[in-house]
């Protein structure tokens, strides 16, 4: 157990470990019904943040916002590694796809995301390069589900090189941490992407305006890193609740964090109890921690944030992208801001704007034909509104300060 973090109970989910037992409609009605009684012993409207993609993707599932009282707004925060990789990776990616000799192993999700480089001769002219044009163009772009696909392609092809494109959070760089330590290929570089989010977490309170009284905490992040990385969070005002990924896990995170608010308690607290140990996954991170060290790493259209990414140590520091084809990361003058002119994805992100009041959203920018990398990834907010029609559900969601819509487009 985390020192000062007492692991709550999990309120009323049974022990089984199959999914279904968590959409139990029955158990799903009872624990929204425990939601909307102790939001109404609250008397004042509540403002809470989840920070994780599939949390997204959840709550558009199972159309569970409608399940929650009209004072209790739940928010997207900063989730999705796609949506806030730097464009300035993207296009060191794209031009390493593009360079003779050198295979770029991606996750699917990047393989759309724009980029800050221009394409050229496109008739719409503000659209960025991303992979999949540098594949349209001769690139040598593979698909690789992790790590270690992207270690068996360069295993068959020992006179090429291979570049893994290293997107994701904690829950990812540990993976290409333990591969590292089990000497792969000399041919397999990693470009250095991933993203740690305890620090982008600890930002958010320190925004001008952030109201959020609540955070929902991803549970396969914190399954690697612990419960205590966010011990800070209560300290600043925000009631905190690890929680998964089916419906009954949603509605109990939400039900643990109103708890605390009408108790005046606030600490972080584990409702994932089947998979997160506070601890966290002690090997996985000492995997992490031999092979990868913090470092500060842009959020796209965000900030630096320090000690926000992941680095590979000086042992590993050979199979960095950045030491072996240090060209591609020189920047060639091209690069255009970070977002297309009218995105709003870096509010989106931070939760400070819901994606219908994005004068794009759903007209000039779609998952076909985005411009944004939100509408991009399949952990980004915008795409998830747009595939589960969040937008024209009766979704109040305000900004910090003011309501910017409510109901249909
Ligand atoms: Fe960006 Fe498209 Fe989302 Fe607007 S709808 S914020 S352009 S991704």
């Amino acid at each position: 157990m985390t020192r000062g973090h007492r692991a709550g109970p999990s309120p009323a989910l049974p022990a089984a470990a199959l999914p279904d037992a968590y959409r139990d409609p029955g158990l799903v009605a009872a624990l929204a019904a425990r939601v909307r009684e102790t939001a109404a012993a609250l008397a004042a409207p509540v403002k809470l943040m989840h920070i994780c993609g599939t949390h997204e993707h959840a709550l558009g599932r199972y159309a569970l916002r409608e399940l929650l009282p009209p004072d209790l707004e739940l928010l997207a925060g900063p989730g999705c590694p796609v949506c806030v990789c730097d464009s300035a990776l993207i296009d060191a990616a794209i031009r390493l796809a593009s360079t003779p000799g050198i295979t770029l192993a991606s996750f699917g999700d990047m393989l759309a995301v724009p980029g800050s480089l221009p394409l050229r001769g496109e008739a719409r002219g503000d659209v960025r390069m991303s992979l999949l044009d540098a594949r349209a163009r001769g690139g040598d772009v593979r698909t690789v589900y992790s790590v270690f696909d992207a270690a068996r392609l360069a295993a068959a092809a020992p006179a090429r090189q291979v570049v893994f494109f290293s997107v994701g959070f904690e829950t990812t760089v540990v993976a290409t941490a333990a591969l590292l330590r089990r000497d792969p290929p000399p041919n397999l570089t990693i470009l250095e992407a991933n993203y740690y989010t305890p620090p982008a977490t600890a930002l958010l309170p320190t925004l001008p305006g952030f109201d959020v009284q609540g955070l929902l905490l991803p549970g396969h992040a914190t399954a690697v890193t612990g419960t205590g990385v966010y011990r800070e969070l209560p300290r600043a005002g925000v009631a905190c609740a690890v929680t998964g990924f089916e419906p009954a896990d949603m509605l109990a995170g939400v039900l643990a964090l109103l708890r605390q608010l009408h108790k005046g308690r606030l600490r972080v607290e584990n409702v994932y109890g089947r998979v997160v140990a506070d601890a966290g996954n002690e090997r996985a991170l000492a995997d992490l921690d031999a092979v990868f060290q913090p470092v500060s790493r842009r959020w796209r259209g965000i900030a630096d944030i320090p000690g926000s990414g992941f680095e590979l140590r000086s042992a590993h520091r050979w199979r960095s992208a950045r030491e072996r084809f240090p060209d591609a990361f020189v920047e060639s003058g091209e690069r255009a801001s970070e977002h297309a002119a009218g995105c709003r994805c870096a509010d989106v992100t931070l939760g400070l704007t819901r994606p219908d009041a994005c004068p794009l959203f759903a007209a000039r920018c779609t998952p076909d034909s985005p411009y944004g990398p939100c509408m991009v990834s399949h952990e980004g907010t915008c795409r998830a509104w747009h595939q589960y029609g969040m937008a024209r559900g009766p979704i109040a969601v305000r900004t910090s300060s003011t309501e910017v819509g409510r109901g249909p487009l």
